[in-house]
């Protein structure tokens, strides 16, 4: 087992009585993208900018890259990227302009911004000003930012929330090249799809607390249950039916649903990320 580039432990963060993050402890290794999947208040925010130090925890420790981290430091921000919201750019500058402004923040002498936003397929708008691009340009170019230091630590905060398929798709291909490249990646969803795609290992996390660390296919293994979906036309009306498929009955439910009318179709259907947190947590993701 290699080092972790990210360890986490017993992180907790309220605020005043509002308790957000509960005590969460994780690793994650170099090459990694470990998934946050949680509703809407789980405290996937707090926790990364915990990580990220634009908030101190109030109990526990983090070390990024061998380095404690409480509260902003130097040596780990180098050697981090950071994608939250678009508004950390500057609209009334172009892709080029803004892109500049980061790398001399960072230091950064002779930056390839011509290949980053290549890379997010934003080279042909790179000279027009940021206030003219869609959503999805805008979150390409936060990416192509928090790539600016081709850091070793990447966080990323619902990186595809809200974004037309194409550039959802740009974007995942960015963050699977860059673990493939030795980045640590951690970011968070609250989309079922996008952490069974991405993440080598996802998080289940709930009011604060985990209630599951695992790989997607390992979770679906262990607490899955399969089903059938039966379309059936009785009479004028077509009617759906969801057998479960690994229970006891499972057989003659779905003998009667496919002797209940005329069968249409018939398609099984793993359980999904999403089935598996509500089993858990009592919640859905939405
Ligand atoms: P979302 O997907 O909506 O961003 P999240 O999982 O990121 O949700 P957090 O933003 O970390 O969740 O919120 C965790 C809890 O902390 C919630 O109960 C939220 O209301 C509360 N909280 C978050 N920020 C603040 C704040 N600035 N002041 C008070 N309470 C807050």
């Amino acid at each position: 087992m290699s080092t972790p580039a990210i360890s986490v432990s017993s992180i907790r963060y309220s605020y005043g009585k509002q308790l957000a993050v509960d005590g969460i402890s994780f690793d994650v290794s170099p090459g990694e993208i470990f998934g946050f999947l949680g509703p809407n208040g789980a405290g996937k925010s707090t926790t990364i900018k915990m990580l990220t130090g634009q908030l101190i925890p109030q109990d526990g420790s983090i070390t990024i890259l061998g380095m404690p981290v409480l509260g902003h430091n130097r040596d780990v921000h180098k050697r981090m990227g950071v994608c939250f919201e678009e508004k950390n750019l500057y609209l009334q500058m172009s892709a080029v302009e803004n892109l500049k402004f980061f790398a001399g923040l960072h230091g950064i002498k002779d930056p390839d911004i011509k290949g980053l936003l290549q890379q997010v397929d934003l080279w042909n708008r790179a000279k027009d000003r940021v206030s003219s691009y869609s959503k999805g340009m805008r979150q390409r170019l936060m990416m192509a930012r928090a790539l600016i230091n081709d850091p070793e630590v990447l966080f990323l905060d619902e990186p595809t929330d809200g974004l037309d398929p194409v550039s959802a798709k740009a974007i995942r291909d960015i963050i699977q090249k860059r673990a493939s490249q030795g980045a640590a990646v951690l970011l968070t969803t609250h989309d079922m799809n996008e952490a069974d795609k991405l993440s080598d290992r996802v998080a289940f996390i709930n009011e604060g607390k985990f209630y599951a660390i695992d790989t997607p296919e390992h979770l679906k293994l262990l607490h899955g249950k399969r089903s059938a979906t039966v379309r059936v036309k009785q009479g004028d009306e077509i009617t759906e039916l969801r057998i479960p498929l690994d229970e006891d009955v499972s057989g003659e439910g779905l003998k009667q649903a496919v002797g209940s009318g005329e069968v249409l179709t018939i398609h099984t259907e793993e359980a999904t990320l999403e089935d598996i947190f509500i089993a858990m947590t009592g919640r859905g993701l939405q």
